[in-house]
């Protein structure tokens, strides 16, 4: 299997090299060159199956320069009881007859990041021993919050891999920020910034992009890569719980093996719903994919209208993992939806960059709407559902989930669509605590509250233990309390690797 650019604008190359960059240098991102099918009977075979084996009959058939020796250490490093507190890694909770919630937060940090971040960083350690580098790979992360302690936590103590996270100063929770700050081994590094999580951002891209360092790192034995979803090794291992849970369902005959499920996405840079729709391509029975929004909802509006406008204020809302404008991945999905047009994606994105907004042909919105629908709730939305699911089934959800159940219904009320339905949980309550107790309880219960105080409360109310990840977080030592200028990310990282 090759991999090929959304743009045109590279070779094809093989995944360990598609890995280690990360993204096409010039712009663009790596996919795939075709999409590999599996037979019916090659689905029915897995039935049954644990998830690490449906894994590997999912990942070799993408990863064909990587050994299936290789493929099997990468897959038993990750999903183990040692870093999954459940057996089966992503259980599915009946909510009722026909709609259950996939809990993709047994990793070590309470968010659906671990699912791709504990196995990735095997594959970026593998790709450097396969494409032949002798430098050694910085990982520089600027996080709002999850995915700087999932990716902590997944490249820790992996050998020939250093890793950076620079975290908006203030701008993340505290145990958030503890998450953070407390985490061991010997290849780790965090900092905060005087700043918002844009300006994070923005320095570790100029980093990226400064030619002249980039040459002085390399001059030393060092080397840049990327560890969010615009990298093909973590969008990989997401298509895995797409077969995983279609699979549990027809095992237990709660449908029909060959019978369409829906799969219901909280949805922020579009990549956990893409490799649902990778996992549709492949041939698993899949009637719609729901992209669920919070307010930020410009991929709603792209799918009614054709028109992405990012031209809208950025509202910070109570699941702030999806507060985002530019959803990268769908670059991916539109690049497979034109028949692999990279002149077209190219125009378009052109047009997003400089005007902040493009629209497609009809053609195009027709296939998405053969396959996608959309939809959003509000912050207000958001904490009745919490309330009202716990009234209705004892499950406490968090904010997330949430706006995946309250679109789920609304898409159910207009479509009339029966269909079983599964529904991506993306993060553990705990890990949005505050908002999620005060849906149960009311504002009274969390003003002037500190997080860990909250997170005793919650555990009370909701009758479930705190998520492993986030217990005693207040007696772990800091290792991490460097507060720095937005100016000085470049000297933390010369700092960081002795130059
Ligand atoms: C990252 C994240 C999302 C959004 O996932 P995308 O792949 O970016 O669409 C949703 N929920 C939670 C809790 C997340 O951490």
């Amino acid at each position: 299997m090759k991999y090929i650019s959304t743009r045109g604008n590279f070779g094809k190359i093989d995944s360990a090299e598609a890995i280690k960059l990360g993204m096409v240098p010039s712009g663009g991102l790596f996919i795939p060159e075709e999409v590999p099918a599996f037979s019916e009977e090659a689905i029915r075979s897995l039935i049954g199956k644990s998830y690490c084996e449906v894994a590997f009959e999912i990942l070799k058939v993408y990863l064909t320069d990587y050994t299936e020796e290789e493929i099997r250490q990468c897959i038993d490093g990750a999903y183990n009881e040692k870093n999954f507190d459940d057996p089966s890694m992503a259980p599915l909770y009946k909510l009722n007859d026909s709609a259950y919630i996939m809990e993709l937060w047994h990793g070590p940090t309470a968010a659906f990041k671990d699912m791709a971040l504990q196995i990735m960083p095997h594959f970026l350690s593998k790709a450097i021993t396969k494409v032949g580098s002798d430098n050694e790979i910085v990982i520089l992360v600027a996080t709002s919050g999850d995915t700087g302690k999932a990716a902590l936590e997944g490249f820790k103590n992996i050998p020939g891999i250093k890793i950076i996270v620079f975290y908006p100063h203030g701008g993340v929770s505290k145990v958030q920020e503890l998450q953070m700050t407390t985490t061991d081994g010997n290849n780790t590094y965090v900092a905060a910034v005087k700043g918002n999580f844009d300006d994070c951002q923005n320095a570790v891209k100029e980093i990226f992009g400064d030619r002249r360092f980039n040459e002085y790192l390399v001059q030393n034995g060092y080397e840049l890569s990327s560890a969010n979803s615009i990298n093909w090794g973590r969008l990989l291992p997401q298509i895995i719980y797409y077969f995983y849970a279609y699979l549990d369902l027809t095992a237990k005959g709660s449908v029909g093996f060959g019978d369409k499920i829906n799969f219901v996405v909280p949805t922020g840079n579009f990549g956990n719903i893409l490799a649902g729709y990778y996992a549709y391509r492949m041939g698993l029975p899949i009637n719609k994919l729901i992209c669920a929004s919070n307010e930020n909802k410009v991929l709603t509006e792209f799918f009614e209208t054709g028109e992405y406008d990012r031209n809208r204020e950025f509202i910070r809302t109570n699941s702030p993992s999806m507060d985002i404008l530019i959803s990268s991945n769908l670059e991916r999905f539109l690049f497979e939806l034109t028949g692999h047009d990279g002149k077209k994606i190219s125009d378009w994105l052109y047009e997003l960059s400089t005007k902040g907004s493009f629209t497609v042909d009809s053609g195009v919105r027709e296939r998405i709407n053969e396959i996608l629908s959309a939809g959003y709730a509000n912050q207000d939305e958001t904490l009745e559902t919490i309330n009202e699911v716990f009234d209705k089934s004892g499950y406490t959800v968090d904010t997330h989930t949430a706006v995946g159940i309250k679109v789920y219904k609304d898409y159910a009320a207009k479509t009339g669509d029966k269909t079983v339905t599964v529904i991506d949980s993306t993060a553990s309550p705990y890990k949005f605590n505050t908002a999620v107790l005060e849906a149960l309880e009311g504002p009274d219960s969390v003003e002037g509250k500190d997080e860990f105080s909250i997170l005793d409360e919650l555990s009370r109310v909701s009758g479930t233990d705190i998520h492993p990840g986030l217990k005693n977080l207040d007696t772990k030592p800091v290792k991490y309390d460097k507060v720095v200028e937005k100016e000085q990310i470049t000297d933390v990282v010369k700092e960081v690797l002795g130059l």
